[in-house]
């Protein structure tokens, strides 16, 4: 399984559809500051479904939609839509090719798809959590996350293993269940 593309629409400062394509191996970004390389990878756990707006460098969440420049307004929505290659079947769903979009308007509502088809954030979240690409931080490895691992309460490291064991998904199956 690899990550075969990405395209940001209205997201950040890619106000134009733009499409990274990505081979298998290690993939570098390189630009001067200020160029969108971190808007780049914002971009990837934002489709992934991070909901903390602060993980993503913002204020709050309507931050991720192009917020106009000079001679250019802002936009009403970003996309982002994520192409996995899933040939060896690795994430638990029947398609030799999965793309993953995440959509949000101004004013907070948001879509999500799986290869065009409208579904919840918990489906995106257990598509990915059984592949261990998870949205949690052992995937992005933001500055000072490695830090955060090593001082990490007993608590917090339980969490990290247990994301890598696979279990957080029935945890957080659980807690939704006793919710209702
Ligand atoms: P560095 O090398 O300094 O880390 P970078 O290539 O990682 O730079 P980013 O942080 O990805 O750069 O991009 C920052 C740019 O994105 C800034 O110019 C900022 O104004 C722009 N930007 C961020 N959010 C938005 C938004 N919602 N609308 C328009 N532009 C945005
Ligand atoms: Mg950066």
């Amino acid at each position: 399984m690899h990550l075969k593309a990405l395209t940001l629409r209205g997201f950040k400062s890619f106000a134009s559809a733009t499409t990274l394509k990505f081979e298998p191996g290690i993939t570098c970004v390189v630009g001067p500051n200020g160029s969108g390389k971190s808007n780049v990878v914002d971009a990837l756990s934002w489709v992934m479904g991070e909901q903390g707006a602060k993980s993503l460098r913002g204020g709050k969440m309507e931050d991720v939609i192009f917020a106009g420049t000079t001679g250019r307004p802002p936009l009403g929505r970003a996309e982002v839509s994520l192409t996995i290659d899933n040939s060896d079947g690795a994430l638990p769903i029947e398609y030799a090719e999965v793309t993953i979009t995440r959509i949000m308007f101004r004013g907070g509502s948001s879509e999500y798809q799986i290869n065009g088809d409208t579904c919840r954030l918990l489906d995106i979240q257990e598509l990915l959590s059984d592949s261990g690409i998870g949205r949690e931080m052992h995937v992005i490895v933001g500055q000072g996350q490695l830090d955060s691992v090593l001082h990490a309460d007993p608590m917090g490291r339980r969490a990290f293993i247990e994301e890598a064991a696979g279990v957080l998904k029935h945890r957080k199956r659980k807690e939704k269940a006793l919710r209702k």
